[in-house]
């Protein structure tokens, strides 16, 4: 089913920000030795081990001090580390407690029993753990890691659009601000997205932000979308000619693309889905080369685990997740900061519509 309209973003939008300071009640610690020598080399080997074919040896001891104080240091702040699939390989393989996309990480945000949680992903996830923790500390390592679509809409663009469609359900996909989500119905994930919108029982859904996501929902479903301009500003640089090139040289290669991408880059893959999708898909199929359409950390963490399996990087990296690096995360758990809060008011709206998702019979 087409869409029905695509709405845009008039204006740029500054990112939403965090509280600022050390958490209430967590005195800074002092900053652990960042020395690499013998004793770190024996504490870290396990954790190299699982990244060797991604990281060269002579970067190891520029990261393995700071994740031997990282692990430390979380266990005595009671902290979990949360990394999402984009995060680089050290963050993901040798400090983060849970991996996963948007969908995983709000389910694990949802169920932790730590008091304080370091989200290691962009500051809409961050939001997202708050939303589900409002007693619990959520840090995120760098204020500044924001997110294309998140920025891209406005809660007055929402209650415009809702007047203008009275009565249409609104389904916003999790990269939003809590303000955002908290004007919307339900929330959803690249994982979920066609069953959420299913799942309304309506004949049509606003689905927002973003534009190529809402287009390949609408050629999954007999749902009539409406849909907004928002892009991600990585999958949005990806182009069919480049993957068509790749194809040329090599036809045997696999292509699997996250929705982001526009509709002619989705329209050259094997597969389409989501992060999780598609490493479970690399797991599953074992191909012996394939080209991940989407943030090319991703392809790091994946070759970690699957050695066999070549990965052809066309690497489009995302700048905000990238300001999420080991000594962000140190920082973070020494001074206990950026603290994220959310207005109580918004929080409560908006932890309506992530809990209908995170409820939905999968
Ligand atoms: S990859 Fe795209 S959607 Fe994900 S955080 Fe970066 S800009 Fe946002």
């Amino acid at each position: 089913m087409p869409i029905l309209a695509a709405y845009g973003p008039g204006r740029d939008l500054s990112l939403p920000t965090t509280g600022g300071g050390a958490a209430r009640g967590f005195p800074a610690l002092p900053m652990p030795p960042l020395e690499w020598n013998a004793e770190v080399e024996r504490d870290t080997a396990h954790l190299y081990d699982r990244i060797k074919t991604v990281v060269p040896a002579v970067e190891w001891p520029f990261f393995a001090p700071y994740v031997k104080a990282i692990n430390a240091l979380k266990k005595e702040r009671g902290a979990v580390i949360l990394a999402h699939n984009y995060q680089t390989p050290e963050i993901y393989n040798c400090v983060a407690d849970f991996v996963g996309d948007s969908l995983a990480l709000a389910r694990e945000a949802a169920k932790t029993k730590a008091s304080v949680i370091v989200q290691c992903g962009v500051h809409f996830m961050a939001e997202t753990a708050k939303i589900l923790n409002p007693d619990k500390v959520v840090l995120i390592p760098d204020r500044r890691a924001g997110c294309s679509l998140a920025q891209s809409i406005t809660a007055e663009d929402v209650r415009l659009l809702r007047d203008t469609f009275p009565g249409v359900p609104v389904v916003t996909y999790v990269n939003t601000s809590a303000d955002v989500k908290a004007e919307s119905d339900i929330c959803c994930t690249s994982s979920n997205a066609v069953q959420v919108v299913e799942s309304l029982g309506s004949e049509k859904v606003i689905f927002l932000p973003d534009e190529y996501l809402a287009k390949y929902v609408a050629s999954q479903t007999d749902v009539k979308i409406i849909a907004w301009k928002g892009h991600c500003e990585v999958h949005e640089r990806f182009t069919a000619d480049e993957l068509r090139s790749y194809r040329a040289t090599d036809p045997s290669l696999k292509i699997i693309a996250h929705p982001e991408c526009p509709p002619d880059v989705i329209a050259e893959a094997d597969f389409t889905g989501s992060t999780a999708h598609m490493i479970d898909w690399v797991r599953d199929k074992r191909p012996r080369r394939v080209v991940m359409v989407t943030e090319c950390s991703m392809a790091d963490n994946v070759q970690a685990e699957l050695p066999d399996v070549q990965f052809v990087r066309p690497c489009n990296l995302c700048p905000h997740m990238k300001r999420i690096t080991l000594p962000k995360i140190l920082d973070s758990l020494v001074h206990m900061q950026e603290e994220v809060v959310v207005d109580p008011a918004i929080a409560a709206k908006a932890r309506r519509a992530v809990e209908r998702m995170i409820h939905l019979r999968s």
